[in-house]
This record gives structure tokens, C-alpha cells and sequence, in this order.
């Protein structure tokens, strides 16, 4: 990754979405997108897919920004669901290709169950209604929450995802994501490094947070997403604090999704401490 020589003039945003899995611009245009806000190292991190991967790269050299490959990978721990972003990973890596495959084809299970809930509750042909959604087939409730909005079931997908795909609500189907420490070790013989992506969302005691990242310091993670986007300054105080307690590595995205939510606009983070490791100042395996 570009090191730190001149990182305060370097704009990072290392949590990012195309069309390769639920962003709504294809990697080409969140390139673009990227270079309009004057980012300079930019990772593609879809949901547990690569498949967008070559075109960003292909993109970025054009627009001379310096493309990290990566993942967002949906793992669990102790019940909760964990996203772990995977950055300079080997696209190349078969290990990987067939670990994320196999995850696209439990996806693909999931959604055809959450496709016969909702028609339970008196929503014929969501499958088929979220998939007009996807350009890949990889189907996330994101897909299912535009659908259900374009029905007119309720006025915002955040109101969606409350009234219809969380748990407890008619389209939630729960999903056993492969365990966290399989993930991170995916990710390690892909070469990249991993990376506990937005720790405020998992909703965790502040006990429950510091055995989580214990473990993920055990499984061999290297960072911390301190700064993600829509995360309040208190959120990042307690992540910074966590990435000097545990020696993880600081991480900042911005987790764009679409351009019509501002506060996930790319590049739009918080500049860190200059005192804190982030995981772009040092050799990776170090
Ligand atoms: P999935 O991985 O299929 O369970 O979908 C998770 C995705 O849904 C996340 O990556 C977010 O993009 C989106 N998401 C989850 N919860 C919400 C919410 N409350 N409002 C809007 N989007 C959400
Ligand atoms: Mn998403
Ligand atoms: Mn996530
Ligand atoms: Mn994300």
C-alpha cells in the first residue's frame, strides 16, 4: 500500500461498494466517483465477492489512483454477525475464489428463503423482484430493501430494513456465516491483511468488545476501522482507543453504497492521530 512518507496529504477510503455486490455504481464509476473527491488510495470492498476487482483496477490506472484489492467478508462470532474487511489480497488466490464462491452460493439459499417469507407475510416474487436489483446475482437484503421500497412497502430503506429484514420481522432469515477465525485465516493466505470493519454497528458491551477483538488479535487480525462513514466522533475516540489497547492497526472507509447517501460519501473521514499505526505506515506482515 502507498506508506506514509507523505500520508497527510494522501486521502485513503478503504471501505468501499460497486455493483459487484450492493453499491449501486459499477467499479468503473466509483472510480470516477473517487477521483471526484480527490481520493487517492481507494479499496474495493464488496460483500463477499472479488468479481469487481480487475474492472476498478483497470479503472484506477486510468485516473491514476492506486487501487487495493479487497473484501468485505460476513463472518460470525459468538452469535453476531462480523464483517471483516480483507485489503491487499491476492485476486488471484484459489483458496479465496472458492471460500467467497461457496459464500455466493449460501447467499443464493438465503435469499430464496427470505424470497418465501415475505411471501408468507403478503410479498409474492421478492427473489425475483431483488435480483432485477443486482447486476452479479449476489444477493444482499440491500437488493431485498430496494424491491421492497420500489413496492411502496415503506418510504426509506432504513424503514424497510426495520419493519421487514432484522430479526424478529418477517423477512429475516438467520445465516450461519462461516466462524471469524476461519475468516481472517482466508484472508492471511490470501496474503491481505484483515481488518474488523465499523465495530460500533455490532452493538457490543464494551466487555463483549474487548474479548471480540482479543480473539481477532489471537486469529492473527492486523486493524480496526476507527472511522467508518456515519460513525459519530465519540464512536471513533473508543476505536481509536480499542486499536491502542489491542495494537491493532488503524483502518478509515467510508462504506460507500450509492451517491444518494451523503454521509457514506467517499473520502468523507475523519483525519486520524498522527501518533497512531494505521494499516497503511508499515510493511503488512509486520
Ligand atoms: P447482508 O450482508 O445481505 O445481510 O446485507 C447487509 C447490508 O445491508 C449491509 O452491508 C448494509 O449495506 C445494509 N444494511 C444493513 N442494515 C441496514 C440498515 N438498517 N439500513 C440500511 N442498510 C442496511
Ligand atoms: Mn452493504
Ligand atoms: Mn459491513
Ligand atoms: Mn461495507
Amino acid at each position: 500500500m502507498p506508506q506514509q512518507a507523505i500520508s497527510n496529504m494522501i486521502k485513503y477510503d478503504l471501505h468501499t461498494h460497486s455493483t459487484a455486490s450492493d453499491g449501486t455504481l459499477t467499479p468503473t464509476e466509483l472510480v470516477q466517483r473517487a477521483k471526484e473527491k480527490r481520493v487517492d488510495v481507494l479499496a474495493l470492498t464488496d460483500h463477499d465477492t472479488i468479481a469487481g476487482i480487475e474492472e476498478a483496477i483497470t479503472a484506477a490506472s486510468l485516473h491514476r489512483i492506486a487501487l487495493i484489492p479487497g473484501v468485505e467478508i460476513s463472518s460470525q462470532w459468538q452469535n453476531t454477525g462480523i464483517h471483516v474487511i480483507g485489503l491487499d489480497i491476492n485476486i488471484q488466490s484459489n483458496e479465496l475464489l472458492t471460500q467467497l464462491q461457496q459464500l455466493q452460493t449460501l447467499r443464493v439459499t438465503r435469499a430464496k428463503e427470505i424470497g418465501r417469507r415475505l411471501a408468507k407475510a403478503g410479498i409474492p416474487d421478492a427473489y425475483q423482484g431483488a435480483l432485477q436489483y443486482t447486476r452479479e446475482e449476489n444477493l444482499t437484503r440491500t437488493h431485498f430493501a430496494r424491491f421492497l421500497v420500489a413496492q411502496g412497502k415503506a418510504d426509506s430503506i432504513s424503514r424497510v430494513f426495520k419493519h421487514y429484514l432484522v430479526p424478529g420481522k418477517p423477512g429475516y432469515v438467520k445465516t450461519e456465516w462461516p466462524e471469524l477465525g476461519e475468516v481472517v485465516q482466508w484472508i492471511k493466505d490470501a496474503s491481505g491483511i484483515a481488518i474488523i470493519a465499523h465495530p460500533a454497528r455490532y452493538k457490543l458491551t464494551a466487555s463483549k468488545m474487548r474479548r471480540l477483538l482479543q480473539d481477532f488479535k489471537n486469529y492473527g487480525g492486523t486493524g480496526i476501522e476507527v472511522a467508518h462513514g456515519n460513525c459519530n466522533p465519540d464512536d471513533t475516540a473508543k476505536n481509536i482507543k480499542f486499536a491502542e489497547t489491542f495494537e491493532l492497526r488503524a483502518s478509515i472507509g467510508s462504506d460507500f453504497h450509492d451517491p444518494d447517501t451523503p454521509w457514506n460519501e467517499l473520502g468523507r473521514l475523519p483525519r486520524l492521530p498522527g501518533h497512531l499505526p494505521t494499516v497503511w505506515d508499515k510493511p503488512i506482515s509486520s
